[in-house]
């Protein structure tokens, strides 16, 4: 990992900017869900993680309560995170096909993953000030991405938080799984549903469309 990095994800992780998510994240890490009762929740802002040598950068829109914010690693350790990640190996993005813990020996190859918002909100639901806020650790990673060609956005929330931080209007941008956009000179936004459990078990997304969409970036 490089110095500049390092930097960033230190300043990131002792973030105590938003009161109303820095209170929030500490409840769940105290409160923690039945079956990690015996685990230590990280509780705190979470960081990206990956090959900042890529073209291609993944984001959602903040870490689960009970995935990164109690494992310390986006999509890590909770069951979005087991579907992104047999897709993710599956396109040989990956090492391992599963994201289980933060020494877990996971190694992501050609792609960055990240959040728009670094802390979980309640309902999946960040204020606008919260985001805006918190957009400036994002324009630091994007400025940490040289070679970025291509913004995947994990579900339409964290689509639409990309549309606001390019300052672009949601009316001109509709969301599908695999819409493609070219939203500079040399980058484009491409729409995915998000690795959910509610969209895997109505098979709104299964296995060979998420595959699919990752060789596509190829
Ligand atoms: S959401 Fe972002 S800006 Fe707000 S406290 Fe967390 S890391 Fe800081």
């Amino acid at each position: 990992m490089n110095s500049k990095i390092k930097i960033l994800n230190k300043k990131i992780i002792s973030c105590n900017k938003c009161k109303r998510l820095k209170n929030f994240r500490e409840k769940i890490a105290k409160e923690k869900r039945k079956q990690f009762q015996d685990q230590k929740y990280w509780g705190k802002p979470v960081t990206g993680f990956g090959d900042l040598d890529s073209e291609i950068l993944m984001v959602g829109l903040a870490p689960a309560a009970h995935g990164g914010n109690r494992t310390g690693r986006v999509f890590t350790g909770d069951k979005s995170a087991d579907f992104l990640f047999r897709c993710l190996h599956s396109a040989n993005f990956s090492n391992k096909s599963k994201s289980i813990h933060v020494n877990d020996g996971l190694i992501l190859k050609n792609i960055y993953l990240t959040v728009a918002l670094k802390c979980v909100p309640p309902f999946d639901k960040p204020t606008a000030d919260e985001l805006t806020e918190c957009f400036q650790y994002f324009q630091e990673e994007l400025s940490m991405l040289k070679k970025l060609k291509t913004i995947v956005a994990l579900g339409k929330i964290a689509f639409d938080s990309c549309l606001k931080f390019f300052n672009l209007k949601k009316k001109d941008f509709k969301f599908y799984h695999g819409a493609k956009y070219k939203i500079l000179n040399n980058l484009e936004l491409v729409a995915s549903y998000h690795p959910s459990p509610r969209n895997v078990n109505t098979k709104r997304l299964d296995k060979k469309k998420m595959v699919f969409l990752l060789m596509g970036l190829k």
